[in-house]
This record gives C-alpha cells, structure tokens and sequence, in this order.
C-alpha cells in the first residue's frame, strides 16, 4: 500500500487496477474475431434487437472488439451506457426505456442511434475486474423476457471463456517464442563452441606460415582412418623437400626474406600436386608430401616439377631446393621405412650438388 500515492483516491487506485487486468489480455485495438463476431449476432438474434456489441472499457473510451448495428468502432467512455454498466459489475444493466430515465441521459450514444431500450452484462476477469460489457439496444423501447436475460448472460460467459482461452493461447505462444529462443541461443552457443574448437584444431594441425598441415596436423592424419584407407589403396609415393642453404639465405637476406621463401615453396608445391594428395610443413625449411596411387617415376615427375617451380621463383634472390623420392606398397611397407628412404634419397640429392630430384633405389 505504501507504494499507491496517498493523493490517488480510491476509485483512482480500482481504476488502475481494472485498467491493468484489461491491459493483460492485450486485446484492445486488434482485428475482428469470428468468435466474438458470432457472440454479438446470437444476442442481437436472442434479444430481437438490431444492436449487439462486445466493448472494453480502455482508459476514457469504449472501444469495440465486435458490433453488429453500431457505426463508430469506439466511443467516449463518458458518454456510453456500458461505462455505466461496469460501475456495477456483478449486475446486468436493463433500462427499457431511456427516455424515462433522465439520469442516463448523457449516456444516450449508445451505438450512435438514438436509443431506448438498452441491456448491458459486463465481462469479469476470473479476478472479477470489470474488463467490458455484452450489450443489446435498439431504438425502441423494449421489455426484455427472463428467457433472454439469461440467454444474454450465458453469452457474456461464454465470452469471459473465450477471453481466458485467448489469452491463454497468447502465454502458451508467448512461452513457446521464449523456449524457441532458448533453444536457438543454445544452438548458435554450440555452434560458436563447435567453431572455436574447429578454429583451435586447424590452429593446431597447420602451419600458420604456409597454411600447410604441420607435424601435428601430420600425426593426426597418420593416425586417422582416412590415412589408413588412403595409402592402403595402391602404391603410393613419399616426397621430402628441403630449401638448399636455408640458413646462408636468412642471413644474407633476412628472416623475412626467409619466411617469404617458405611460403612460395608451399605454394610451389601446392600447385604442383593434386587436391587429394597431402603436402605439409613438418621441419623448419623441410616439407613432405604424400601421393596416393602414385609409383615412383611419376611421384619423381612431380618432384621434378616442384623443384623446377621453385627454381623459376621470381623471389630477389634465387632459391633451390633438395627432393627425395621413395615409394610403398600397402602390406609390404611401414610408411616410416618409406619415409626414411625418402629422406636417404634427399640426403644423397644433397650431397650430389642440391637443386635436385634423386629417387630411392635401395634393393627390396
Ligand atoms: P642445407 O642446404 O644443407 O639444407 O642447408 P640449410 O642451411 O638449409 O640447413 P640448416 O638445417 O643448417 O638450416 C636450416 C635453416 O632454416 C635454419 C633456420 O634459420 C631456417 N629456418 C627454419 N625455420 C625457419 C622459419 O620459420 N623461417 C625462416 N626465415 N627461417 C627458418
Ligand atoms: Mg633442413
Ligand atoms: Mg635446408
């Protein structure tokens, strides 16, 4: 109580009240329903009367949610007998003839005829706040049988149930948006989880210079299935590449001279390779790349190729760079045999002069 304003009367605090319970049902100021479209032609059928009317009573005004006979789609609450209505809420209004009641001849708008005989039963919350009034009127004077009255009142109920059910359906879809938004937050938090972790995982396995698969990122492969059914299909190729006097040219030109270098050497090889075949960066300056059903001349052409792409380089200084060719057979070969007889051939490249190709020739 000590919230209300000790300069608000009574009647003003009710009103607020009153106002709030009808606020809830947010059903002011909507498009026609057929629901309540059909109330009002039954109790204009029922009562024999050219005028029927759902109104609320928002604010200052009544306003109608459904009307049949009636012009004005709201009126001023001053001025309307269903104002009046409400002022006994429990109560239906019946006057039979307005002419012969001079207190309610300022309400005399009612319907924007020139009325006689009005009835009103006012629509109650399940609270009993007085939200609206289901009238009748006609611009004759009228007695109203206890058959119709009743009548008149089953339908005000019937429209209190349809309020309850409207506003119900209203909350179960306002939950529903709200469950709805959970669940898509919930979702584009797992999404934005699955990201970060595909972002931290393609941090981890490549190389942040070259964008190529880096030791780690080699491991995983080796380890996965996919390796596995890669290299089980036929032979395969195993090249290791190394940049000839790596460490002469970051002195002489600089570390980032040197990086540049690198990338262009990835990118040498990406060109020269298919999108199925596997290159990565696992040393500093060395690089290896895998060739699924290739045999060894054709994994040396490729080899070749690279070497001649690297030499042809339009860096500032020239660079060249070692290859070594071994091939595998699934079932015969570890791929670490292939490996280490691939990277004897490289060492043999190196010693025989560099920018060069040399393929394994080992005795198997
Ligand atoms: P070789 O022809 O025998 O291979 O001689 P090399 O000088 O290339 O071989 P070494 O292994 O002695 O030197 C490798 C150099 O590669 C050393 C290091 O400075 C350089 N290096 C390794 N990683 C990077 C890198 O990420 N960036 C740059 N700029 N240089 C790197
Ligand atoms: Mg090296
Ligand atoms: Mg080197």
């Amino acid at each position: 109580m000590s919230a209300v304003p000790s300069s608000l009367s009574f009647v003003d605090v009710a009103e607020a009240a009153r106002q709030a319970a009808l606020d809830r049902y947010a059903i002011v100021d909507t498009a026609p329903e057929q629901a309540f479209d059909d109330i009002v032609r039954l109790a204009s059928m029922l009562c024999d009367v050219p005028a029927a009317a759902i109104s609320f009573i928002d604010q200052d005004r009544l306003w109608f949610k459904a009307r049949t006979g009636i012009d004005q789609p709201q009126l001023d609450r001053s001025q309307s007998l269903c104002g009046h209505a409400i002022d006994a809420p429990q109560e239906t209004l019946v006057v039979d003839d307005l002419d012969l009641r001079p207190d309610y001849a300022r309400r005399r708008r009612l319907h924007g005829l020139r009325p006689r005989f009005y009835a009103g039963v006012p629509l109650l919350s399940p609270e009993g706040q007085a939200l609206g009034v289901l009238s009748v009127g006609d611009t004759t004077p009228r007695t109203i049988t206890a058959q119709q009255l009743e009548g008149l009142q089953l339908l005000a109920r019937q429209t209190e149930h349809l309020l309850e059910l409207r506003r119900y359906l209203r909350e179960q879809g306002r939950l529903l948006a709200q469950r709805e938004a959970v669940a898509r937050r919930a979702e584009d938090a797992r999404n934005d989880l699955q990201r970060r972790h595909d972002d931290l995982q393609y941090a981890a396995t490549h190389d942040a210079l070259t964008g190529l698969l880096n030791r780690t990122g080699l491991d995983q492969l080796r380890e996965s299935n996919e390796a596995d059914a890669r290299l089980s299909s036929g032979p395969y190729v195993l090249i290791v590449l190394d940049i000839d006097h790596f460490k002469r040219i970051n002195d002489r030109h600089g570390h980032l001279f040197g990086d540049r270098a690198l990338c262009a050497v990835a990118d040498a090889i990406s060109r020269s390779v298919r999108a199925t075949d596997i290159a990565a960066r696992f040393g500093g300056e060395e690089f290896l790349v895998v060739l699924p059903d290739t045999r060894l001349d054709g994994g040396a052409e490729i080899a070749e190729r690279i070497r001649r792409q690297v030499e042809a380089l339009a860096l500032s200084a020239p660079i060249t760079v070692s290859l070594g060719v071994a091939d595998g057979a699934p079932g015969s070969d570890a791929p670490e045999n292939v490996f280490e007889r691939a990277d004897q051939a490289l060492y043999r490249a190196k010693k025989g002069g560099r920018n060069r190709v040399v393929a394994d020739d080992t005795p198997r």
